[in-house]
């Protein structure tokens, strides 16, 4: 093989990575499927391990209602690639103490009533939301735990059955709660998180609250210090200005008639 065989392989081969892993479609490594499959197991570890307070459905319905309906409206928008192939399940973690959100491969949404009591309107929760709904989305999740545990591994888990790999099961579901994500990672799923918002009644850049409001100093591990807030914001911000996105549909502030605080108030 001559020199420029070899670079031309080798050029082949980085490219391959990169329209591969960016793409969405599944032909890096894990199918789509997979992801699907994975998020069921994982959600079914994170429900039944004990290791998180999950609020009850039927006991806490305005509150899922809530939540369910600024779901519907991000999934309405039509800029959500997997929108149909994903679960996108809301749950509640009772832990006020704890500024955390986090989804699943395949769209099993986990977001803690410390985070929902944090936030100041319904607009940063929604940016919020649509962040963690992009990593899903663009699949940064489930590459992310391929490069954590191997290709192997989760293909191993997947096609365990009930109660075999528990132990691992136990660690994916502990790894999702707090995955390091890429600094290219963050910022394209802040960059989503603003045209999923776009063509709904929030503030398109509702995820630049989040981080206005958190400063500098303390910006907690799911939303990453990198690239650095200020930076995000600037980011953010301008992303929602370049586009044209939908405003004063209705009060934003007013989710199926119940005001932020209202549903502040339920927890
Ligand atoms: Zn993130």
């Amino acid at each position: 093989m001559n020199k420029i065989t070899l670079f031309l392989c080798f050029t082949l081969v980085l490219g391959l990575f990169t329209s591969c892993k960016k793409n969405g479609t599944g032909v890096f490594l894990f199918s789509v499927q997979d992801d699907v499959d994975l998020g069921a197991k994982v959600d079914a570890e994170i429900k039944s391990s004990g290791e998180f307070t999950i609020l009850d459905r039927s006991s806490n319905a305005a509150a899922y209602n809530y939540l369910n309906t600024m779901r519907d409206q991000i999934l309405a928008g039509g800029a959500v690639t997997f929108k149909d192939e994903f679960a996108w399940e809301l749950n509640i973690i009772d832990d006020d103490s704890t500024l955390n959100a986090f989804c699943t491969p395949g769209g099993y949404i986990y977001v803690y009533t410390g985070l929902i009591k944090y936030l100041k309107n319904s607009s940063s929760l929604a940016g919020v939301m649509g962040h963690e709904m992009a990593h899903a989305d663009r699949r940064h999740s489930s590459s992310q735990l391929q490069q954590q545990y191997g290709l192997d591994i989760l293909l191993s888990l997947l096609s365990s059955t009930t109660g075999q790999n528990g132990e691992l099961l136990g660690n994916v579901a502990a790894s999702l709660t707090s995955l390091a994500f890429s600094r290219a990672d963050e910022k394209e799923a802040d960059k989503y998180s603003v045209d999923y918002l776009c063509p709904t009644a929030y503030d398109a850049a509702g995820a630049a609250r989040f981080f206005e409001k958190i400063g500098t100093s303390s910006t907690p591990a799911f939303l990453s210090t990198h690239p650095n807030p200020e930076n995000r914001v600037a980011n953010i911000n301008a992303d929602a200005d370049a586009l044209t996105c939908s405003e004063d549909l209705e009060n934003p502030d007013v989710v199926s008639g119940v005001p932020y605080t209202d549903f502040q108030a339920m927890f």
